[in-house]
């Protein structure tokens, strides 16, 4: 997207939104389309799109896109391939044999509030249930909750407290993925003090955190964030992108200010069919991500979360791109090709 059709669009759509309410994080998020009729308001939409966003009863987790991303999905045909990460279809409300709520097995391996902990020696805070925008074939649609931007609580409800203290009660655990929802819903202060929390516990040698909002919110990435996380280094990012289409000049600034304040990236894609289970649209997303300085970490073969099968591709097919991207990329550029079977055994190498 490039700089003029994306003042373009914020004239036409958003009349009265200034250039630096369209770069202001907090304005996207507060203009979020929630329903159909903010999002038929800004798209052209084909019939099957349409016959989605009319039935919410029949979503398998709630709507939200923000500006900035409606103007992404604004250039492609309707049904293109970010519209389909982003708006509903009918086929969510189907549930396939084998397909679960919880398809990770996390409920059960939740020992605090927010906190799941299904590998000895690492867990993962879900630190908020709302996210930029919602993927539709989100693993963890049961947590997903839109907020006002910076007030999140923990997925579990209450405060970090409890979380905090069960990691401080168990030095085996070394290594801990602050995720969610996107833990950049919070507001700096909020993230600081959690991130600062767990870096003053020794034990805590590794700090992660996930997030999407490089791809779906980079205003999010300001230099007063990036200055805030340089300031409890070490601490490595896991950014999801998911399409080419997502490599956007904005998204390409949001990498490189990480990077610049000392903090490694690494990104995860879900195979999702039609979308990007393709070696053209794998090997310009690897390529481009290597170029912005993100390598590509993990290639998830879909989980088994309900209403997600339309989604899913194979993994015969993810195995047979991977074996073509080799022969034409570097090698940094190729992901581990990853599945995360029901009954909460944690991911494997496919
Ligand atoms: C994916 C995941 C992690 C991190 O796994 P890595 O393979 O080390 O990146 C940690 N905890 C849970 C519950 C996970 O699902």
């Amino acid at each position: 997207m490039d700089e003029r059709r994306e003042r373009d669009f914020r004239r036409r759509m958003y009349p009265g939104a200034t250039a630096a309410d369209w770069a202001d994080w907090r304005w996207q998020l507060r203009r979020r389309a929630r329903t159909a009729a903010e999002v038929a308001r800004v798209l052209a939409l084909s019939e099957r799109e349409r016959n989605a966003l009319a039935v919410p009863e029949a979503w398998r987790m709630p709507l939200a896109v923000t500006p900035y991303m409606l103007a992404l999905l604004a250039q492609e045909e309707p049904d293109g391939p970010l519209r389909r990460t982003l708006l509903p279809d009918r086929r969510e409300a189907r549930v396939a044999a084998g397909e679960l709520t919880d398809p990770l097995g996390e409920e059960a391996h939740t020992v605090a509030p927010g906190l799941i902990r299904s590998y000895p020696h690492k867990a993962l805070l879900l630190a908020t249930g709302d996210c930029a925008v919602f993927c539709r074939y989100c693993t963890r649609a049961r947590t997903a909750k839109p907020l006002r931007g910076g007030r999140g609580p923990a997925a579990g409800g209450g405060g970090y407290g409890p979380a905090l203290e069960w990691l401080r009660r168990h030095p085996e655990v070394r290594d801990v993925l602050v995720s969610g929802g996107d833990p950049l819903m919070l507001s700096d202060a909020k993230l600081g003090r959690l991130l600062r929390a767990l870096r003053a516990i020794p034990h805590i040698q590794l700090i992660r955190i996930g997030t999407k909002a490089p791809a779906v919110l980079p205003q999010r990435i300001t230099p007063e964030l990036a200055r805030m996380l340089a300031s409890v280094q070490p601490v490595w990012v896991s950014v999801h992108f998911t399409h080419p289409a997502e490599l956007t000049p904005r998204a390409a600034e949001a990498c490189r200010r990480l990077r610049d304040a000392g903090l490694p990236l690494m990104n995860q894609t879900v195979l999702l069919r039609g979308i990007n289970d393709d070696t053209a649209a794998l090997r310009q997303l690897n390529e481009g991500l290597l170029r912005v300085g993100v390598k590509p970490y993990y290639l998830h073969h879909g989980d088994m979360a309900v209403g997600t099968g339309h989604l899913r591709s194979t993994k015969a097919r993810g195995r047979a791109i991977l074996r073509e991207l080799s022969g034409l990329i570097s090698g940094y550029g190729i992901p581990l090709f990853m599945e995360d079977p029901p009954g909460g055994g944690g991911k494997r190498p496919i």
